[in-house]
């Protein structure tokens, strides 16, 4: 009998995880939000979540600066407290800096003043950090009710989701990786990548094949013809709200 408990649970591990593997959640909670951008311009945006991390941003960085790239940081406020040097050298190097709430909880029950106080609360704490007023927005895991997406829009945020999902947290090589998103990558395109994190925590995880990934990728774009550029300017909206001088 336990035998048989424990071989189900393990199955619908499996089951739950190759779903996850194969299947992007984020294609069920797009609408009302932007997850690419209609262009006849060969441009397309790098993005980051979950971090900073004291360990795997700052590589990131050195490629993305070894490149001549800007990119998008979608910050967790809490690790924005937690390593404010790593998520001012974000900022300072020209980087995109974007919210990802306080502490990477999946939003989908939030009432409009629970998400009201998250979001006030991020921008606080980046803005003190890093001396960006953030007004972009991705949701933990994509998960947002309709209600709360009005919400976050009437605080003047865009909601930012993904149409390429680089599925990094499975750790795949980084030439697979690579591989999967130059097969499918389009004008337009917004990629998800993670600079911190795993599977199971916001923190913690090995982002070495991330990193390698990003080089390579920057590269094969650029030889196709492809500007990186950060959300905001693929939107058309950037804003430069940064208070601090930017290093280059
Ligand atoms: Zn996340």
């Amino acid at each position: 009998m336990i035998l048989i408990f424990a071989l189900s649970i393990i199955c619908v591990f499996l089951i739950m995880g190759t779903f996850c593997v194969f299947f992007d959640q984020a294609v069920l909670t797009r609408r009302e939000t932007i997850y690419r951008v209609d262009t006849s311009e060969k441009k397309v945006a790098l993005t980051f979540d979950d971090g900073p991390s004291p360990v795997w941003t700052p590589l990131i960085l050195d490629e993305l600066k070894k490149a001549g790239i800007k990119a998008t940081f979608f910050m967790i406020g809490y690790h924005v407290n937690k390593y404010p040097d790593v998520a001012r050298r974000v900022a300072e190097e020209g980087h995109e800096v974007a919210s990802h709430g306080y502490a990477h909880s999946v939003m989908l029950y939030y009432t409009p003043a629970e998400i009201e106080q998250e979001l006030k609360y991020t921008e606080y704490v980046i803005k003190k950090v890093t001396g960006v007023t953030t007004t972009l927005f991705r949701p933990p895991k994509a998960w947002l009710r309709k209600t709360i997406k009005a919400k976050i829009k009437s605080m003047g945020y865009d909601i930012i989701l993904w149409s390429l999902n680089s599925k990094d947290w499975v750790r795949f090589n980084h030439h697979r990786v690579v591989n999967y998103l130059l097969k499918n990558v389009k004008n337009g395109d917004i990629i998800l990548f993670h600079d911190s994190g795993h599977a199971f925590a916001r923190e913690g995880g090995n982002r070495l094949q991330t990193v390698k990934a990003v080089s390579l990728l920057a590269r094969k774009l650029k030889e196709r013809g492809f500007q990186i550029v950060p959300v905001g300017e693929l939107t058309g909206e950037r804003k430069q709200w940064n208070t601090i001088p930017i290093k280059n």
